[in-house]
């Protein structure tokens, strides 16, 4: 099955998840994959709970549920619709707007947007491996006439900063995030969650990166030259990054979880594994998510 399943086609798909109960069947085998130990009481002994997949403590009674205590708790339609986002969420290459999935999957447009939020949690970096060799960190403005326009003084446009591992001639994966001010801080803290400290690191002559060698030693700060021309690999995945994001519905405020997504794929489309049950593992690992708490 695991060789099959690493590009799964929509009618392989189809044929594993024909209906509700063998998404449960599937979130229950994974959730439970390691045994079953109560969340309350840590016994390793169950009889069936209410529902057929629900597990019941056989020392203190409690109840737990495949979905609960996951980012699929209180998912307001079908857990077959939810496995279908999942699905065309990790198998489009450049990712799937909701209004395409409220019209394919028969959902409302919010709906859809808010599940893919969840969805797009998951995404999250782990943050358990970080980027070795040479690395190249640098920043950029998102919004409108961003070209050109230093960004580090500017208030009205997003500021991100990227890190990038390079491999041979090419970018073998990438971290971005959002930051208030290209201040030693800010930068600072994301690159030392995101870079091994043994990294050879460049950056151009910015002087948020001087303090910055005292976490890594290998930092090495070249002069700048004309915007692009430094890090011309750098270069080119800010520009794949921000075509994307032309190219989807998109809100500004969300801007963190479209990087999210963005270097999800981007890293993973090497590593070739399963993304579909990688997703899916990690929604039932992520704390859950209440709509409140991603709402607009
Ligand atoms: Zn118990």
């Amino acid at each position: 099955m695991e060789s099959k399943f690493k590009s799964l086609s929509i009618f392989e798909f189809q044929e594993m998840f024909p209906d509700e109960e063998s998404c449960l069947q599937y979130l229950s085998d994974l959730k439970w994959s390691d045994g079953y130990k109560c969340k309350k009481c840590g016994h390793t002994h169950y009889c069936q709970g209410n529902r057929k997949y629900d597990r019941q403590c056989t020392r203190c009674n409690y109840k737990e549920s495949p979905t609960s205590g996951t980012l699929f708790h209180k998912v307001k339609f079908s857990l077959l619709k939810a496995f279908w986002i999942i699905y065309y969420m990790s198998t489009s290459k450049k990712g799937i707007s909701s209004t395409e999935l409220s019209r394919k999957l028969q959902l409302r447009q919010k709906t859809a947007w808010l599940f893919q939020r969840k969805v797009k949690e998951a995404m999250k970096s782990s943050g358990k491996y970080p980027l070795e060799g040479n690395v190249v960190v640098d920043e950029s403005v998102v919004g409108q006439q961003e070209e050109g326009v230093k960004g580090r003084k500017n208030n009205k446009k997003k500021l991100i900063v990227f890190a990038i591992e390079n491999k041979g001639k090419g970018v073998s994966r990438l971290y971005g995030k959002v930051i208030p001010n290209a201040g030693a801080k800010e930068l600072g803290e994301f690159m030392r969650s995101t870079i091994s400290k043994d990294a050879s690191v460049r950056t151009d002559g910015w002087t948020g990166y001087n303090p910055l060698v005292k976490d890594f030693p290998n930092l090495i700060q070249e002069k700048s030259k004309k915007k692009g021309k430094n890090f011309k690999q750098m270069h080119r995945v800010i520009m794949g990054f921000k075509g994307w994001l032309r190219g989807i519905h998109h809100h500004a405020n969300h801007l963190q979880s479209y990087i999210d997504e963005y270097t999800y794929r981007f890293n993973r489309s090497f590593m070739k594994e399963n993304i579909f049950e990688n997703l899916i593992k990690k929604m039932i690992l992520a704390e859950p998510v209440t709509y409140k708490m991603i709402s607009p």
